[in-house]
């Protein structure tokens, strides 16, 4: 085997689909720039809607092969596991029958491996460094001004010139021919970042968002704007006093608020994740915030923690990055290694996040 191109992730999911009952097939809404429409995966073996629902997304950055290999086989993993009514094990990290089961008995997961068909294509056939999607309705059409990075395209300080220090080397371009970092006209512009939007509409049971990148062996946490602070809820994204101050490394002025039990929760699955990939082969992962990483806006983690800040009629949504591997396309041995931590981080993650399920539903009970 070897990395999908964009046809075989697309039969892959066509196929299990076919094949299992507890897996159904998801058209999204909206194709591609270039017209391709896109799927994603629902497991589970209750009725859509009954159970807290985890989303976990890749292929958003083109280079980034392996992303859409990874939540092929974690599904594929899964589904065949609680088929056959087995554990799972990848390396020296086992899970048993029992976990396997009660996931998708008591979550619902959805899987959307490919967001930019448009741009895997061209990387895996013309540049392959490519990072954006394929539009080139904002530059001349040519080169490097093709193109949005649609993990900065999400709705989240998209203004960055006003919300951010001038210091902050904040990671974004409003440059239609920024070969990488081009954010858009505005936010959701892109039909590949409305699908995404999409499927947390769609399941307003979704409680835990993963976004699968590459590279730099971490499992970030929000937030990706400022340091995390739980002191002063006042200074927060929403907040126009802070304009101009967000971004800064190691300073007062500004950093962003979570509430200390949301921060508990979002570091605990955090170090969960890196735990069980730690168990396969020994590899560390980091799990730190997004901004330790570097400081971002307009990112997919960030809009989907915000999401219920902005709006209160809608559900908390732990979001994380995974940032997989220290290079963007690995030998495909090592690439398969690799699927193997990231699937057993994965699992993990579910098993600890279907445990604080269970803690919310007694906690319900007794009240
Ligand atoms: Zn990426």
């Amino acid at each position: 085997m070897t990395y999908f191109n964009t046809d075989e992730v697309d039969s892959a999911l066509v196929n299990l689909s076919r094949n299992d009952r507890n897996c159904e097939l998801i058209e999204l809404p909206e194709r591609s720039v270039e017209g391709v429409t896109c799927h994603a995966l629902r497991l589970g073996s209750r009725p859509t809607g009954t159970r807290d629902c985890v989303l976990l997304i890749g292929g958003v950055h083109a280079r980034e092969w392996g992303s859409c290999e990874i939540l092929i086989c974690f599904a594929a993993d899964l589904l065949l596991a609680y088929r056959t009514g087995s554990g799972l094990a990848y390396g020296g990290r086992r899970f048993t029958a029992d976990q396997v089961r009660g996931l998708l008995d008591n979550l619902e997961i959805i899987v959307f491996p490919l967001v930019n068909p448009d741009g895997r294509r061209y990387s895996q056939n013309t540049e392959a460094m490519w990072r954006k999607n394929r539009n080139p309705a904002y530059g001349n059409g040519k080169g490097d001004c093709v193109g949005v990075d649609l993990n900065r395209n999400y709705d989240f300080l998209f203004d960055a010139a006003t919300a951010f220090s001038p210091t902050s080397g904040v990671r974004v371009s409003t440059d239609p021919c920024d070969p990488q970092l081009y954010q858009g006209p505005q936010p959701f512009s892109e039909p590949e970042t409305r699908n995404v939007r999409w499927l947390l509409d769609a399941y307003p049971r979704t409680r835990w968002f993963v976004d699968v990148h590459s590279y730099s062996e971490d499992m970030l946490y929000v937030w990706g704007d400022d340091e995390d602070q739980s002191t002063d809820p006042s200074m927060n994204f929403g907040n126009h006093a802070f304009d101009g101050l967000r971004g800064d490394a190691g300073d007062a002025r500004y950093r962003e608020y979570i509430p200390a039990s949301d921060l508990a929760q979002a570091t605990g699955l955090a170090r969960d994740f890196a735990a069980a990939v730690h168990g396969v082969r020994g590899t560390d992962y980091t799990a730190k915030s997004a901004f330790d990483l570097y400081p971002t806006c307009g990112s997919s983690d960030d809009y989907a923690f915000a999401r219920h800040l902005t709006d209160p009629a809608r559900g908390k949504v732990l979001a994380y990055t995974i940032e997989w591997g220290t290079e963007f396309q690995p030998q495909w041995d090592e690439m398969e290694n690799i699927i193997k931590d990231i699937s057993a981080g994965l699992l993990q993650f579910c098993v600890s996040a279907r445990s604080m399920v269970g803690t919310r539903t007694a906690a319900t009970t007794a009240a």
